[in-house]
């Protein structure tokens, strides 16, 4: 597995001609409590559900998927749903949940940031702040986002260039925080196959434009559960940092996203191919493993 180790230039803003920001132009890692780090030569799968809906459905969750390898825990407390009559996530409610999950765990907790004025109580509760999407260009979410000094996870939206994903980067490197991972969750084209269409290609494109880390996530990308182990599998092929993936106890009931959710034997099952390929890629699976007691 080729990783190309180069990169070409630091951070970079649109238009061009604006001097990087970043100080380094090393690779980046962005460090997560217990010593877990994305970026480098560790592999780092985060994995939960799309959507906190219960004290139990979090739990059984949380300690399925680290069990079987997972280096943190994604679920959403505020949801960023198409429809506002779909559901919008539990809320603070949720926030509590993560917090208890990640601690009995060990897992350092991801979790969606939608509204600048909800930085604060989201970043009490979280390890890492997810920009998703639809706010990719929220300029005064990123900035407040940025402002909290913590690990931002920024995906690309769905219709951005690789220019206006590193320009929104920008805006977060301003208020002197480059602990950024990014995020390709695939882009809308014109084939309703896949939910959308993963643009593999940003993985190695990205190395080229930035030092920063870069995650895929299948999950999205695809919207169907059979396509996301040999997307995540591509992605590791193609010199990702990590993975994003959602998971369920129970699909057919989720409350969002149930189609694109693998189950914990789904998970378990990635997680052994992600176990057998990690190796002949040069790098390390990054996990709190079997270490941390429940
Ligand atoms: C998510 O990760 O829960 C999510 C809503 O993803 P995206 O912003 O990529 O649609
Ligand atoms: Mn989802």
């Amino acid at each position: 597995m080729v990783r190309p180790s180069a990169s070409a230039e630091p951070v970079s803003a649109v238009p061009k001609a604006t001097p990087p920001v970043t100080r380094s132009p090393e690779r980046q890692t962005v460090a997560l409590p217990h010593g877990l780090a994305i970026g480098g030569d560790g592999f780092m799968v985060v994995a939960g559900p799309c959507a906190v809906e219960s004290e139990e459905q979090l739990l059984t969750t949380a300690r399925a998927v680290r069990d079987a390898g997972a280096g943190a825990l994604r679920g959403g407390a505020f949801k960023p749903r198409t429809s506002p009559r779909s559901f919008q996530g539990l809320g603070e409610l949720a926030l509590r949940y993560l917090k208890e999950a990640g601690d009995e765990t060990g897992l350092p907790v991801v979790t969606e940031v939608m509204d600048p004025r909800q930085v604060d109580l989201v970043a009490d509760h979280s390890a890492m702040l997810q920009i998703g999407s639809r706010n990719m260009q929220n300029a005064p979410l990123l900035r407040e986002a940025g402002r909290t000094g913590m690990p931002i996870l920024l995906k690309r939206g769905a219709a951005a260039t690789i220019d206006e994903l590193l320009a929104a980067v920008d805006y977060i490197v301003e208020t002197g925080n480059e602990n950024i991972v990014l995020c390709e969750r695939g882009l809308r084209s014109f084939d309703p196959s896949t939910r959308y269409t993963l643009d593999l290609a940003a993985v190695p494109v990205l190395r080229t434009r930035t030092p920063l880390p870069v995650v895929v996530d299948p999950s999205h990308a695809t919207g169907h559960r059979h396509l996301v182990v040999p997307l995540a599998l591509a992605a590791l092929a193609v010199g990702a940092d990590g993975l994003l993936i959602e998971v369920h106890p129970d699909p057919a009931r989720a409350l969002s996203d149930g189609p694109q959710a693998l189950t914990p034997a789904d998970f378990s099952a990635l997680m052994d191919e992600i176990h057998r390929w990690i190796p002949p890629s040069g790098r390390y699976l990054s996990t709190v493993g079997q270490t941390v007691a429940s």
